[in-house]
């Protein structure tokens, strides 16, 4: 009732949620109450959480903030939404996103952007830009994401929240509506680095029903967090501290590096010399797999058709011309353009040799460290309407959480302090595969 009485008073303010379920909520949370008290309750028994609108809710519309999908009311749960509800957490409602997570500041969001509660004239980064305005602002204890090219850990280190992006293939992306589905991998927001333990343990696991789904024992995250990082060795990698990052940010996360090796851990220099790559690799490969899977979206099967089709050719492009919006649009034009015959060696497959170099540099990088320590966002919250004019200088806010996607890494964003405007920042702990764990007991010795 407390979450419900926020979203009422504050939702109008920071547009963090699309659709509010109050009756849900309190129907599962009443449920929560007697699973208490018959003592059958797990961590997030009754925990009031937001889901990003891109996780397919039974019978909750789930639109990915398209007006392709404004109407759409899923028929099953994904498995990152059925697995939370199994656990006894309480939904209180779907999070605004950027169209089809397309974007880093909820602006291409067909319901208007949400907003920064640390200052409402500037985003919260995206695309999961609702689900950390909702957790930020205190309108839900946490909340889900997804991460395709830093989805997750950017609004994180923009709302001063703790995200982390697990390893490709950990979470299931069953009923997780697909963007980039190399690169898509769900995750928490949450508060705290504990809080994050706890949601990524109810998410985590293999799911048949997920080709990609990785068949790996889950450890016990909460277990995990021993506070103790004393002889972890910490990688610095020298490209993500040079140009384009704002003084302000820099310093803080030196700051961080100091407070590690008080803790006891150990700095190593290493490097990533094809980071320069990861933006133009990854705005071949994403809009190629998005022109691929948002073919789907035709007006015959679901979601929004156009009025008085007059053939099969004009249902698809009326449907697509008034369902998609122009980030949406663009991107299915570069990835057409990229996987058409002719560009297909030239663009994509030089795309993927370009991706696995970057993943191999990073297996070559992990044999002298065990996590790395970077910054999430070259800069703190930006301004709404500064960026949205010119795609380029949008793509470039992703340019250190990219890299992660590219190779399938577990990454992180957590709370380093503020700027000089008390501007929330951010820095990134990267891991490797599947080793969650490291990166979350990391996170929480900072804590
Ligand atoms: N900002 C990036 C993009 O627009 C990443 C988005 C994401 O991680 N979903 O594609």
């Amino acid at each position: 009732d407390a979450y419900l009485a926020r979203i009422e008073q504050d939702n109008g303010r920071l547009n963090a949620y699309v659709t509010v379920d109050a009756d849900g909520a309190r129907a599962a949370a009443d449920a929560a109450d007697a699973r208490i008290a018959a003592g059958d309750a797990t961590p997030l028994t009754g925990a009031p959480i937001a889901h990003k609108d891109l996780f397919c809710t039974q019978g909750l519309r789930t639109t990915c903030c398209s007006n392709i999908l404004k109407e759409y009311i899923p028929p099953y749960d994904a498995t990152v939404t059925r697995k939370l509800k199994e656990a006894g957490a309480v939904i209180l409602g779907k999070s605004n996103m950027d169209e089809f997570a397309m974007g880093s500041s909820n602006e291409t969001s067909c319901f208007g952007a949400a907003r920064n509660p640390w200052d409402t004239e500037r985003t919260p980064g995206g695309s999961s830009g609702g689900s950390a305005a909702a957790v930020s602002g205190a309108l839900a204890a946490a909340a889900t994401g997804t991460d395709t090219g830093g989805s997750i850990r950017q609004p994180s280190a923009l709302t001063n929240l703790t995200g982390l992006k697990a390893t490709y293939g950990r979470i299931s992306r069953f009923g997780m509506i697909a963007f980039a589905s190399s690169l898509d991998q769900a995750g928490p927001m949450a508060r705290s680095a504990e809080d994050a333990a706890i949601l990524l343990q109810a998410m985590a696991g293999h799911d048949p029903a997920d080709s990609t789904s990785i068949n790996a024992p889950v450890p016990d995250y909460s277990a995990a967090l021993t506070g103790d990082v004393k002889g972890l060795k910490i990688g610095i990698p020298a490209e993500y501290f040079g140009e384009g990052l704002e003084a302000e940010t820099r310093a803080a996360v030196e700051q961080a590096q100091a407070v590690y090796k008080q803790l006891g851990a150990e700095l190593v220099p290493v490097s990533l010399p094809n980071t320069d790559y990861a933006i133009p690799t990854y705005y071949i490969l994403a809009p190629a797999e998005c022109s691929a899977n948002l073919s789907r979206y035709d007006g015959v099967k679901y979601g929004h058709r156009c009025e008085d089709p007059q053939d099969l050719t004009d249902l698809y492009s009326r449907t697509r011309a008034e369902g998609f919006g122009a980030e949406v649009k663009r991107r299915i034009m570069l990835g057409t353009y990229a996987l058409s015959s002719g560009y297909y060696d030239a663009y994509y497959r030089k795309a993927q040799k370009a991706r696995r170099l970057i993943s191999n540099e990073f297996a070559e990088a992990f044999k002298q460290c065990d996590v790395m320590l970077t910054p999430t966002s070259p800069s703190t919250a930006f301004k709404f309407g500064e960026k949205i004019n010119d795609p380029v200088q949008m793509y470039l806010t992703d340019i250190f959480t990219i890299n992660v996607n590219l190779a399938g890494l577990p990454g992180m964003s957590l709370p380093c302090g503020f700027d000089s405007q008390g501007l929330p920042i951010g820095m990134q702990l990267i891991g490797k595969a599947l080793d969650e764990a490291t990166l979350l007991n990391t996170a929480h010795a900072y804590q």
